[in-house]
């Protein structure tokens, strides 16, 4: 009897340490978020559902977030900035309407997340991150991801990308104390920008900006907490 307890208890610490190491089914986690965070709350556009089907957000977070990745909250990426709540991604890009033909520009490039889900939607992306490591790091995952059609740039975001400019559409995922002017300079007529307006680490409002002929329409959506756009 005892010999035989030992090789038995043997066999259940090996299943039991396979289980402990054995990576999630991603694909069925990104699933679930995208049917109980995502379609349940409301987002219709199919382009969107579809991107947040598509991108893998595990590989976008630090390995020690990975099987938290499709978790109904922002994650830490370093440098004291966030990957935003999936929601959240996904109410900012149907918020702005996009076409396929559209030339968009992110501000706050972070983990790269975001530029990815615009990437499955759009025809090009430019995105601008203020720390050189996230924008390094964001690069090299949307590089392995195969994405051809984003272009990165590090430097202060309240500018835009002057060079790029007219865009079809304006992302910026951290929160400013005032519209960027320089951004709405950078929209084209027609265009519309989302953007989190508020103090720091307080109350802030996501406002949808739409420009037209010249004249700026805003309207405020969501309360929301981001990181601060910093002014330098
Ligand atoms: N879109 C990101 C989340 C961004 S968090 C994602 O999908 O992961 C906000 C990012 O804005 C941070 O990486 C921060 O460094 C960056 N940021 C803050 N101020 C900025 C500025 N003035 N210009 C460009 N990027 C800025």
């Amino acid at each position: 009897m005892k010999r035989g307890l030992v090789p038995c208890i043997i066999t259940l610490l090996f299943v039991y340490a396979r289980c402990q190491t054995t990576e999630p089914d991603y694909s069925d986690l990104r699933e679930k978020m995208v049917k109980e965070q995502i379609i349940a709350r409301g987002i219709k556009d199919r382009k969107v559902i579809k991107a947040m089907m598509e991108v893998p957000r595990h590989l976008f977070v630090p390995e020690k977030y990975r099987k938290e990745a499709y978790g109904d909250y922002p994650l830490p990426i370093g440098f004291g900035q966030t990957i935003s709540q999936p929601y959240v991604v996904a109410f900012m890009t149907e918020a702005v309407e996009l076409k396929s033909n559209y030339k968009v520009l992110e501000i706050g490039t972070g983990s790269g997340y975001q530029a990815a889900v615009l990437a499955e939607i759009v025809d090009s992306v430019f995105t601008v991150e203020i720390i050189g490591e996230l924008s390094k790091r964001a690069r090299k995952v949307i590089g392995e991801l195969g994405y051809k059609n984003v272009f990165f740039r590090v430097g202060n975001g309240w500018y835009g990308w002057k060079e790029h400019a007219p865009y079809d559409a304006i992302i910026v995922t951290a929160a400013a104390d005032s519209i960027p002017s320089a951004l709405v300079e950078q929209l084209k007529d027609g265009g519309k920008m989302i953007v989190p307006i508020g103090p720091q680490f307080s109350l802030q409002f996501l406002y949808l900006i739409e420009k037209r002929k010249g004249k700026i329409n805003t309207k405020s959506l969501l309360p929301v907490r981001f990181v601060p756009l910093r002014r330098q």
